[in-house]
């Protein structure tokens, strides 16, 4: 079953009725265009079939209700808050997530009363996939859709809108500094797309992307790893970048001309110097990928795509050992290129292989992974899906 029917059924076991409404969110791969997100720069993403859903309806008592429908078939129910009471720091946990998007939207005027919310997931939580966005972004579309405000009816707020609401949950309520890439993904992408998304201009193209015309897959490789630093890892990069933006007089990276890099690294201290070669660098990468994409010369992507993860390893320093090796292990089994994809520090990464050779590949990693005595890694090829919606 479907997240969304799964959560319907939950519900309707869990209330005696069926829910007035289930809306869901997908996860996301970003094909490139990593860290650049909160510089302002270009990010190239795509939905992922594997989605959040949420059965909802009005509750009369001004409180907000959430459970989440565990992989066991057990919910797991947190205390109601009343949504008047709800601010930043007052919930922890994974309830933080529904909760912050509650309190964000309030706090942009939306009309958020008490809720009952029921959470069913095939998004696999914490594999740089972004469950968790994909968990925000489904709980906004259900508020809303309670508020009498349909993402998509008449005088609704359209979906960039609605990712900065996310954006600010995220931020200010569950404390991540994260940028606007996920939120975006998940609320913006289309079914046989990448999105090219500006951050700056808050502007979105839908290219296609269709590799199985060209014989080829996207697997998806979730190492499994999670490395306990990759909080305050993220936080030290996007301050770094901030620090380095100051010094050159910039407004964010975005602005450094690549034709004009090493002037621009000449004048950094030498631990700055690195991030910023990456952000610049990166930027181009994408428009390089998108460039190869209107084109339908999907052969040069896998460079590029290999370049992205050595500037991610090398200079930006956010890849990790289970990362690389499956990287590397794609790439030496004939993969046409492979990165990390999300933030780093563990989660996933993405390889672009050839569909008769994706078996050997998959094995191959596999391999890898045996012998260095790491976990199994979980791999699956993946098409873009369509953004968040309503589903009943
Ligand atoms: P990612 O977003 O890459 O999956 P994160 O660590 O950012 O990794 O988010 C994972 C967290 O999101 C979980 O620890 C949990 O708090 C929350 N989450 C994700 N999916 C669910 C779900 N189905 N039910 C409850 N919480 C979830
Ligand atoms: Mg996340």
């Amino acid at each position: 079953m479907r997240p969304g029917q799964r959560a319907a059924a939950a519900f309707a076991a869990a209330h005696g009725h069926a829910p007035v409404g289930v809306w869901s969110a997908p996860g996301r791969v970003n094909l490139i265009g990593e860290h650049t997100d909160y510089n302002d720069g270009f990010v190239l993403p795509f939905a992922l079939p594997n989605r959040v859903a949420v059965a909802a309806e009005p509750r009369s008592d001004g409180r907000l209700s959430v459970a989440s429908l565990g992989d066991d078939g057990r919910l797991h129910r947190t205390e109601p808050v009343a949504v008047s009471d709800l601010g930043p720091g007052r919930v922890t946990g994974w309830a933080a997530y529904p909760m912050g998007v509650a309190w964000a939207l309030r706090t942009a005027g939306v009309p958020v009363g008490g809720v009952e919310l029921l959470i069913a997931s095939d998004v696999p939580a914490g594999a740089g996939l972004s469950s968790s966005h994909a968990l925000q972004c489904a709980v906004a579309l259900a508020l809303l859709g309670l508020a009498g405000r349909e993402v998509g009816a008449e005088g609704a707020p359209g979906r960039p809108e609605v990712a900065r609401w996310v954006q600010r949950s995220e931020n200010d309520f569950v404390g991540a500094p994260t940028g606007l890439l996920d939120q975006t993904a998940s609320l913006c992408c289309t079914a046989a797309h990448v999105l090219f998304f500006d951050v700056r201009s808050g502007c979105g193209e839908q290219i296609p992307f269709d590799v199985a015309a060209d014989e080829m897959a996207v697997l998806v490789i979730d190492t499994r790893a999670s490395h306990s630093h990759s909080e305050s890892g993220y936080a030290d990069r996007r301050r770094g970048c901030e620090h380095a933006a100051e010094l050159l007089g910039v407004p964010a990276l975005r602005d450094i001309d690549p034709a004009g890099v090493d002037e621009a690294l000449g004048r950094l201290p030498a631990e700055l110097r690195p991030l910023v070669r990456h952000a610049v660098t990166e930027n181009e990468r994408v428009l390089r990928t998108v460039a190869a994409l209107r084109a339908g010369r999907l052969d040069e992507v896998g460079p590029l795509l290999t370049g992205s993860h050595t500037s991610l390893r090398d200079d930006y320093r956010v890849s990790c050992p289970e990362l690389d090796l499956a990287v590397d292990s794609a790439l030496a089994a004939g993969a046409a290129g492979a990165r990390m994809t999300g933030g780093g520090f563990g989660g996933s990464a993405i390889a672009l292989v050839p569909t008769a050779g994706l078996a050997s590949v998959e094995r191959a990693v596999a391999v890898a992974f045996a012998e260095r005595g790491y976990g199994a890694p979980r791999l699956f090829t993946v098409v873009p899906a369509a953004g968040a919606g309503r589903e009943e």
